[in-house]
């Protein structure tokens, strides 16, 4: 099966492969890392490996601290404003689909937070672009989500504002190369491109630590994690184990220069089959086109159901769309390799000729 999920998502068969001979009994512990105190030798050195490979995989300065937490990204929706505004503070925010108008929720409830842009008025099918003057002066951080998963719109560049930037990217780490520095905040759930849900990774400017207000829970503050190096409670061990493997494949394959390049050819060839047919079509404007979510549709609601229920026969399995977009949508994360995709492409071809 050719797996096309959006999330939990398909994981690089060698890091599969790699878990299972090692799931009874990791080399010298004598036990399965399921089993393991996190606060042994081994479990030691898997997160610190786990953190290390991560790092290197992202470049990311000795400046900012990576945290392994739990709670999912949606956690983050409220510890980011809860960490980072006091009282009568204000952040920015984009609204690009669901995932942020969550934060932004999360945000008006705890905080001020205040939408400058949305694309709501088009169902999300584009990123509006905001310059200085859309931003409110004085505010503490700009939110967006850098892809998104839904709609399947990403950023490209990183909005202009004087605030900080924190950016939501479950579906898009380690899908291309960043630049870290140009963002104080990132959080990603790992479900996607980092291995199996559970693990929560938050990358952020130490600068940024330590503001929270007293009131703030002790598990919900950043400074409580990044004292105690993602070990103040028992933290997701197998999940980190696992991140740590797929960012060892990821390194072996050539880092991430190497998974951009594949994954915008993989891009590439569904985009151009959608765009040369007559039948299936794209949902998003052209510029703002995720690489890691597709959308597509058919003229009618017959033809897209026939189109899943031929293709879940042949094997691609949850390729049926948000109900908010409709039609299809293809997850082609790291997971999902160019034979996955042309695969899928071959079928949509001959699905065509069928129903021409
Ligand atoms: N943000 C984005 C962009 C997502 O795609 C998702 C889930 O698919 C979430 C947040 C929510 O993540 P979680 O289920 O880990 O809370």
């Amino acid at each position: 099966v050719w797996n096309f999920s959006a999330g939990p998502s398909a994981l690089p068969i060698n890091v599969l492969k790699k878990a299972q001979e090692q799931m009874v009994e990791y080399p010298g512990a004598g036990m399965s890392v399921m089993e393991m105190s996190h606060r042994s030798k081994s479990f030691t050195e898997i997160i610190t490996t786990a953190e290390a490979n991560l790092r290197s995989l992202m470049n990311i300065p000795d400046s900012y601290k990576v945290l392994f937490l739990q709670g999912g990204a949606s956690s983050q929706f409220a510890m980011v404003p809860l960490n980072l505004l006091a009282e009568g503070e204000t952040a920015d925010y984009i609204n690009t689909g669901r995932w942020s108008t969550m934060a932004i929720k999360e945000g008006q409830k705890l905080r001020y937070a205040q939408v400058i842009a949305s694309s709501e008025d088009e169902n999300f099918s584009y990123i509006p672009k905001i310059t200085k003057s859309d931003c409110t002066p004085g505010a503490k951080y700009l939110h967006f989500t850098e892809n998104n998963t839904i709609y399947g719109t990403t950023f490209y560049s990183v909005p202009e504002t004087d605030a900080r930037i924190v950016t939501d990217m479950s579906s898009s780490i380690l899908s291309r190369e960043v630049d870290v520095n140009q963002y104080d905040l990132i959080y990603a759930g790992a479900q996607k491109n980092m291995g199996p849900a559970g693990v929560t990774v938050v990358i952020v400017r130490e600068e940024l630590l330590g503001m929270a207000d007293s009131s703030v829970p002790t598990m919900f503050n950043y400074q409580t994690h990044a004292e105690k190096d993602s070990l103040f409670n028992t933290p997701p061990t197998f999940g980190i184990y696992m991140l740590g493997l797929v960012c060892e494949e990821l390194m072996n394959m050539g880092g991430l220069a190497e998974v951009e390049r594949i994954n915008r050819a993989k891009a590439e060839l569904l985009y151009n089959t959608i765009d040369e047919s007559d039948l299936f079509s794209g949902t998003v404007r052209v510029e703002d086109r995720s690489i890691t979510n597709i959308p597509f549709v058919l003229p009618t609601d017959e033809l897209n159901a026939a189109f899943i229920a031929e293709a879940t026969d042949r094997g691609i399995a949850n390729i049926k769309g948000h109900r908010s977009v409709g039609g299809m949508r293809a997850s082609i994360y790291n997971g999902v390799p160019m034979e996955g995709v042309a695969f899928l492409v071959d079928f949509m071809k001959e699905f065509e000729k069928k129903n021409k």
